[in-house]
């Protein structure tokens, strides 16, 4: 149970004074929909208000606030002419200017013979001075009734930076005094105050400098976040070691006729994974491993050779891949590798139905199948396994760390080997699979021929299509990627289907088009079709769709490449080159191009690792893009910035290895304080299985 002491901190934004339900639903947008949310909604900027001449010194040009009487007033003789209130100090006068004034608003504000404090833009006006709408309008003049200094909010379309400014003001004064969950000599070298003192400050920028990430109010909210999360991550390893698992030692006997009848040798990587997951599996306790890889390391293979390991043990494997198409990629594969062995393996998807699908679940719940592909089909309630012992799920980016958990809890906990191409690095590594083993794939198969990449603008696009034009002439293959971007999905659709049209054209009979519109079947036989069929050129709007294993393809067209990220890249580009011809890669620009978007290309152009692509893009745009957000599964965090504050990192880890050896079970009033801490940052599934305290 979340400590009462949050309590405040998670109620509705509605309950904050001047929040309405429908000012909630954009604060929701905005920032989320508990007023914590709104603590966490760091300013992006500081406005100075301190600047507080006398009427006479008052430079235009600059923000002033100015100490005033109210003369007189001016109304507009027309519908052009603005209202004015001409206002004085001892030193000379100045007119407010308003355009279009409200009903009464004005003569109940600025009544003669007032004092005002007055803060905005000074404008000269001819000889006088002027202020156009005042930003901010006090009663008195003795300087209290306007802050010398203001946080600016990042916005949202419907939303006066007013509201925002108010409602996290509001959010503020209910913050909580909470007990202290940092180590004290760490917070007395960095200099750091409190929680609460730091999220104050953090909202209370006095200059630029206030903003930057290295702001030490920033770091400590940053090194909180992050604490949470490695605490949270380490609870959930130590969690996932002391429950037992079941061995899964095999004999040895499939995986050894399945590598005999392998058209290749294993790579020296390969043999290394397969021994660290044999041991793993082998072991009383639960596998949790990542295999990661690069585009065309031969993750399948090395998953193949785990489900076997289970398989001779008397239990069952699945494997899970993120779409329908890689689904049956993977299936087609496992059957190809296993045909020698004389076993199959069965493919469950969502659209498999009906009878087939009623003798597949009868199978798995019975044994008589060992080996099962599907997708997220395969974890529904309704199937049953006799005895999973291994799930391997692909494409782990695309599976946060919560559906892992949601997965562990699943069945007798099988051994888990999760794989995936995205490059990621050391850093967020630490970030985003601290609770996992890993093993790296870091040599890819010998023969491959290296990928050519060219670097051109979507102007030249006739050069383009002749250039694919002799391929075509020369037997290759040709995928065609235009991106999609989800909230212009119908235009970026209708830019794909005008590309189809126009290649087409050039080459009738041998264009296939697939989008995420497509029905599964329809996309698998537009898919089939290009693999071993009559087309040659396909046209995909999404990576998704290209995440299949076409051989004889030997050139990919990516459009808008500047849109993707490098590692996105890197992935569509590996592709190709799979087979023994000589490929080619062509990322096409829109211009202009910005400079970070030149560099980028420059970087994959010349670069074809893909751990150094992912360290690059780290670097240049920061984690939050580096794996595209969505795709990434990352812990979102809410206040650290990466790389920014990735030095951090390292520390909390340290930080979370002390107090797990000094007091593993989080009692004590530090226990407690670190339990609130988790709570704070919804981190609490990792307490849990702690109990009560
Ligand atoms: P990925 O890691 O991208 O999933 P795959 O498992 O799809 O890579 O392997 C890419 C291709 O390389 C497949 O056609 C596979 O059969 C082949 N392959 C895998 N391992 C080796 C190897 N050791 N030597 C040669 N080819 C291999
Ligand atoms: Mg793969």
């Amino acid at each position: 149970m979340r400590p009462s002491l949050l309590d405040p901190l998670f109620a509705e934004t509605t309950c904050l004074p001047g929040v309405g339900p429908s000012v909630a639903r954009l604060l929701e947008k905005l920032a989320g929909p508990r007023v914590a949310d709104l603590c966490w909604h760091l300013p992006s900027g500081v406005i100075d208000r301190s600047y507080r001449p006398k009427i006479a010194d008052a430079e235009p040009g600059r923000l002033a606030t100015l100490a005033v009487e109210v003369e007189g007033h001016r109304p507009s003789g027309n519908r052009r002419q603005p209202y004015r209130i001409r206002c004085r100090d001892e030193t000379g006068s100045i007119d407010l200017v308003f355009f279009h004034p409200k009903g009464d608003y004005l003569a109940k504000t600025f009544p003669v013979g007032a004092r005002r404090l007055v803060s905005g833009k000074v404008e000269s006006f001819g000889l006088a001075l002027q202020m156009v709408h005042p930003d901010r309008v006090a009663e008195g003049t003795d300087g209290s009734g306007v802050a010398e200094r203001e946080p600016v909010y990042p916005l949202l379309a419907g939303l006066a930076p007013r509201v925002v400014t108010k409602a996290v003001a509001a959010a503020l004064r209910r913050l909580p005094e909470l007990p202290e969950w940092q180590d004290r000599h760490l917070l007395a070298r960095r200099g750091w105050r409190s929680w609460r003192e730091s999220l104050q400050a953090a909202h209370a920028p006095h200059g630029e400098g206030d903003l930057s990430p290295e702001a030490p109010a920033r770091l400590r909210l940053a090194y909180d976040e992050l604490l949470a999360s490695q605490l949270a991550l380490a609870l959930v390893r130590r969690q996932q070691r002391r429950v037992p698992g079941r061995a899964l030692p095999g004999d040895d006997s499939l995986r050894r006729r399945l590598e005999a009848a392998l058209p290749f040798a294993l790579t020296g990587a390969q043999r290394r994974a397969l021994a660290e997951i044999g041991g793993d599996m082998a072991a009383e306790r639960r596998m949790v491993r990542l295999l990661q890889g690069d585009v065309g390391s031969g993750k399948t293979v090395v998953a193949l050779f785990a489900m076997l390991a289970a398989v001779e043990s008397g239990a069952q494997a699945a494997l899970m891949a993120p779409t329908e198409i890689l689904a049956r990629q993977h299936h087609a594969t496992l059957t190809g590798l296993l045909a020698p062995l004389g076993i199959e393996a069965a493919l469950l998807t969502g659209r498999e139905k009906g009878r087939t699908r009623s003798q597949i679940l009868e199978g798995l719940a019975d044994g008589r199948i060992g080996l099962v592909v599907g997708t997220h089909a395969l974890f529904q309630d309704d199937v049953v396994f006799r005895d999973l012992g291994l799930t391997v799920i692909d494409e782990q980016h695309r599976f946060g760390v919560d559906q892992r958990l949601a997965l562990a809890a699943k069945g007798r906990r099988p051994d888990l080997l999760a794989m995936t191409a995205t490059p990621i690095p050391r850093t967020l590594l630490l970030v985003q699979y601290a609770d996992m083993e890993v093993s790296r794939l870091d040599e890819k198969p010998a023969g491959r021929k290296p990928i050519e990449t060219r670097v051109a603008s979507t102007e030249r696009l006739a050069e383009v299509v002749a250039a694919v034009g002799r391929a075509l002439e020369a037997g290759g293959k040709v995928f065609w990627v235009c991106p999609l971007v989800e909230e212009k999905e119908e235009s970026e659709l209708a830019a794909a289907e005008a590309r189809y049209r126009l290649l087409a054209k050039h080459f009738p009979g041998r264009v296939g088009l697939v989008h995420g519109r497509m029905r599964g079947e329809e996309k698998d036989r537009m898919t089939a079709a290009f693999a071993d069929g009559p087309l040659d050129l396909l046209v995909a709007t999404t990576v998704i769709e290209v995440g299949i294993d076409v051989p004889a393809a030997n050139v990919m067209v990516i459009e808008q490449a500047e849109r993707f990220g490098l590692a996105q890249l890197h992935q569509l580009r590996g592709r190709v080159g799979r087979g023994d011809r000589a490929s080619t890669c062509l990322l096409l620009y829109q211009s202009p191009l910005s400079a970070v978007a030149r560099e980028r290309l420059q970087v994959i152009r010349d670069c074809d690792d893909g751990f150094r692509l992912a360290e690059e893009d780290l670097r240049l745009r920061g984690s939050g893009d580096t794996l595209g957000k969505k795709q990434s599964g990352m812990p979102a965090f809410r206040l650290a910035v990466l790389p920014e504050q990735a030095e951090l990192l390292a520390v909390a880890r340290d930080h979370v290895d002390l107090i797990l050896t000094r007091n593993p079970e989080l009692t004590g009033p530090e226990g407690e304080a670190l339990r609130i801490l988790l709570y704070l940052f919804e981190r609490d599934a990792a307490v849990r299985p702690l109990g009560a305290g």
